[in-house]
């Protein structure tokens, strides 16, 4: 038996400012379904700013989901995965993200890995069945399976159109797939990274404010139009629309604030009658069920998006270990029962509660 439904576990607590018939800054939002999940896209600014920034942020979000899609067999992703050894090239910017994910992997230990596809099929696939996935299957796929099977090397070449932000390039880019039966999926990390975009094109817009979320995973900046800041509810993750508590951007800064969520209570299969994450620990080749919900708060959304997902694999002792040496994130692990929930918080992540239930 196949159960899915879609996480929303962040939800955006406080009402917009209402009808703008008066001067000053003019709100305007939409909520498009996009990348199989809820969207809601919000900006703020002169009225002829609104229209062209959020069609422009929803362009971006198309583009990601054009290139990045697992489910579309016709995105680069996909075609990617489907290939051989010859392969077309990856794009730079998909390349980007990959490497962004290779660095994550390294931080984590594997916990985070875009080479988690197979396995991520094998247990959807059990799920349809109705029943586990046997030993000799899990060894199988087990073998295909690996961040180390990307190799990268360093440092960067100056002239890399791949740059970012690490030690790290992958060198499968060029002209072919490189390593055979390797297949990506960055289903993990492109939701944040899509918000991302989407905001930076309601910034180019002009925009004094804005904020962009896709299926729990969000980023905003500026004020609303009635000077206050935004404020991000971080729900329940057994009930839908209850608040555990409402995070704001630090009242000192320019009112950025990124922030997603990863849950095994909105996305699972169940096999006799037990329900297994659809989040994966590469490592085991497992489901990984030990944190019901992991919230993070991060200098950028794909940011956010990738450790909340790794921390729901690593748990609670090692995900608040390894995040204190991460500058700028913060998680917030829920663990427990419905009637007792237990709360584990990073060191700095209070600094962003403004209410707690
Ligand atoms: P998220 O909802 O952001 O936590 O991403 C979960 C999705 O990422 C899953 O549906 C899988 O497609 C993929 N995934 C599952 N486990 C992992 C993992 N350990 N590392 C990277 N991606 C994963
Ligand atoms: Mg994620």
């Amino acid at each position: 038996m196949l159960s899915f439904r879609i996480a929303i576990a962040v939800v955006i607590a406080a009402a917009l400012a209402g009808c703008d018939s008066e001067p000053g800054p003019q709100t305007r939002r939409v909520t498009p379904v996009v990348m199989g999940t809820t969207a809601r896209l919000v900006a703020v600014g002169e009225e002829g700013q609104l229209d062209p920034a959020l069609s422009a942020a929803r362009a971006e979000i198309d583009d990601v989901n054009e290139r990045l899609s697992t489910y579309n067999p016709d995105s680069e992703l996909s075609r990617f995965n489907a290939g051989g050894e010859n392969t077309p090239q990856l794009g730079w910017s998909t390349m980007d993200i990959i490497g962004t994910g290779q660095v994550l992997s390294e931080k984590t230990g594997g916990a985070f890995d875009v080479t988690v596809l197979p396995l991520v099929q094998l247990w959807s696939e059990a799920g349809k069945a109705g029943r586990l996935p046997t030993e000799a299957e899990l060894a199988e796929v087990r073998q295909r399976v690996g961040y180390q099977r990307i190799p990268v090397t360093g440092p960067t070449p100056p002239d890399a159109a791949f740059y970012w932000d690490g030690p790290a390039i992958v060198m499968m880019a060029r002209n072919r797939k490189g390593v055979p039966y390797v297949q990506i999926t960055l289903d993990a990390i492109a939701k944040g990274y899509a918000v991302d975009e989407a905001l930076a094109a309601v910034r180019r817009a002009g925009c004094s404010a804005g904020l962009v979320e896709i299926g729990g995973d969000l980023r905003c900046f500026g004020r609303k139009a009635d000077g206050s800041a935004w404020r991000v509810g971080v729900e329940s993750p057994w009930e839908e629309g209850k608040l555990l508590m409402t995070l704001s951007p630090p009242p000192a800064g320019d009112g950025e604030l990124a922030v997603a969520t990863s849950g095994n209570y909105r996305r699972f299969v169940t096999i006799d009658g037990v329900r297994y994450s659809h989040i994966i620990d590469p490592r085991t080749g497992r489901p990984a069920d030990a944190v019901p919900s992991v919230t993070v708060i991060a200098p950028t959304a794909m940011a956010a998006d990738g450790w909340a997902t790794a921390l729901s694999v690593l748990g609670v002792e090692k995900g608040l270990e390894l995040i204190e040496h991460e500058p700028g994130v913060e998680a917030l692990l829920v663990t427990g029962q419905p009637e007792s929930p237990r709360l584990h918080f990073s060191s700095g992540f209070k600094r962003y509660v403004v209410e707690a239930d």
